[in-house]
């Protein structure tokens, strides 16, 4: 494929029709329209910011209508960054946001574990607790038609909207993994390719966390679960013989065995190579993570670039490269290219690349014949963590819980729950 300059248009309307003409695959994007209310970029992320009810939260997060923030999208891509919202939460809402600020805890434990293990989080961590089956994916989860209304809900939601509540993901994850059988990496890759926020770490963990090769049991739930945190949406009306209608203690023996199995390969990671020594083009490359007009590597005087490369992005729904394309609107000094990295790159004479750190090894990849000089991200722990420390969220939350709540209003909560 030849490269090309875009210059995206600021009209929305235009910008998703332009998208539409360079990414649409199928007919599945036709169903795909990004809501105004997941506009991508800086702006609405900060609105969303400014919109949290962090006390409301800690009550009704559980719920599918809960108080839940929606930032995942603009965390996944650097619109907004986690310890501005953490700085912007505890000083709002203090000790009375303790359960949002543990929530976002989470988000950089995946990351920090990402971090740690590389690409070995794409496939088996541990042992699974239980039998696991190892099945295609199948078409009836794909197309959202199972026949279950809530599970066929969910995964349209999943396809037309690119969101999916907590809960929700972790519905439709149990059912994938335990119900149907499916390889988990399977059903986190297309969970993964259709999310906004579609984030290895996050997506791949959580699905490891569900199948129980990344935690100490299998994630399942029951009937009684799901109507009360849908508040009957799907069930009142459901006429469908119901799989997870019974106790737990049956849905375990019926679902799970015990395990004898041995985890599978991990991948190797490769490492990029990076040098000192900076040649005489330098870029500074704007990538999926970093898409915030305030950026502080957007103050250095080089050319910035973004690439929408197709063969990276192949998979993406369309709802996320409006989302992207929103996002690059607010940046005006980033000039955007669309074909293979490597050959924008070689067509801007790249000699060296700078740009924000990932723990993403596939983004890497991309640029793995320049030098690059790799600017850490911000994170909101100061700490560096031990393995056994990563182990588990538990093991994670007593050393970062000090940065994510703070000193102050930790004495307070544990006076208050004294
Ligand atoms: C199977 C499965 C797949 C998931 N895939 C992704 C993914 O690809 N990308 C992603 O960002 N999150 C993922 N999550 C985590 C979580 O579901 C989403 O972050 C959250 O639902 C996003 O909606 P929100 O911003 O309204 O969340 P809120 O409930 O409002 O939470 C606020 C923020 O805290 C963080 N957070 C909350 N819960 C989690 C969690 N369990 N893990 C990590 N961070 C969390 C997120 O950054 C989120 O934006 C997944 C969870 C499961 C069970």
């Amino acid at each position: 494929m030849n490269i090309t300059q875009w210059d995206i248009p600021n009209d929305r309307q235009a910008r998703v029709k332009a998208i539409n003409y360079w990414f649409a695959q199928d007919d599945k994007s036709e169903k795909q329209s990004l809501s105004a209310d997941f506009q991508g970029g800086r702006t609405r992320g900060l609105e969303k910011l400014n919109a949290v009810n962090g006390e409301a939260y800690g009550k009704t997060r559980n719920f599918t209508d809960g108080a839940v923030t929606h930032l995942s999208p603009y965390f996944r891509h650097g619109c907004i960054s986690l310890p501005e919202a953490v700085e912007k939460v505890r000083t709002q809402f203090g000790q009375s946001a303790e359960k949002l600020l543990n929530e976002f805890a989470w988000r950089e434990y995946w990351r920090t574990v990402w971090y740690a293990h590389g690409d070995a989080i794409m496939v088996d961590m541990q042992p699974p607790q239980v039998v696991l089956a190892y099945g295609d994916l199948p078409t009836d989860l794909q197309t959202a038609s199972t026949g279950l209304p809530c599970i066929d809900h969910f995964a349209s939601q999943l396809l037309e909207e690119g969101y999916l509540h907590n809960h929700a993901r972790m519905w439709l994850a149990a059912y994938t993994v335990h119900w149907r059988h499916t390889d988990w990496q399977q059903g986190a890759q297309w969970m993964h390719d259709q999310l906004l926020d579609g984030d290895y770490a996050s997506n791949h963990l959580s699905w490891q966390w569900v199948s129980s090769t990344f935690s100490r049991k299998p994630y399942f739930f029951n009937q009684e679960n799901l109507a009360k945190y849908t508040k009957n949406k799907h069930c009142d009306s459901c006429e469908e013989k119901c799989p997870f209608r019974d106790s737990y203690t049956n849905l375990e023996q019926q679902l799970f065995k015990p395990s004898q199995q041995l985890a599978r390969e991990h991948i190797p990671i490769e490492q990029p190579h990076a040098s000192s020594e900076l040649g005489d083009k330098i870029l500074v490359w704007i990538h999926d993570e970093m898409l915030n007009n305030e950026h502080d590597l957007l103050q250095l005087t080089h050319e910035k670039v973004f690439i929408f490369d197709p063969y990276f992005y192949q998979d993406w729904s369309i709802n996320r490269l409006h989302f992207i394309a929103d996002c690059l609107i607010e940046m005006p000094n980033v000039t955007v290219w669309i074909g293979q990295t490597s050959a924008v790159f070689k067509h801007l004479k790249t000699q060296h690349i700078i740009t924000q750190d990932t723990p993403n090894q596939q983004l890497k990849q991309l640029v793995a014949e320049y030098p690059v000089t790799w600017q850490p991200e911000q994170k909101v722990c100061t700490n560096t963590f031990t393995s056994e420390q990563i182990t588990s969220f538990s093991k994670f939350w007593k050393v970062a819980s000090h940065d994510f709540i703070g000193a102050s209003n930790k004495k307070k909560m544990i006076r208050h729950r004294g």
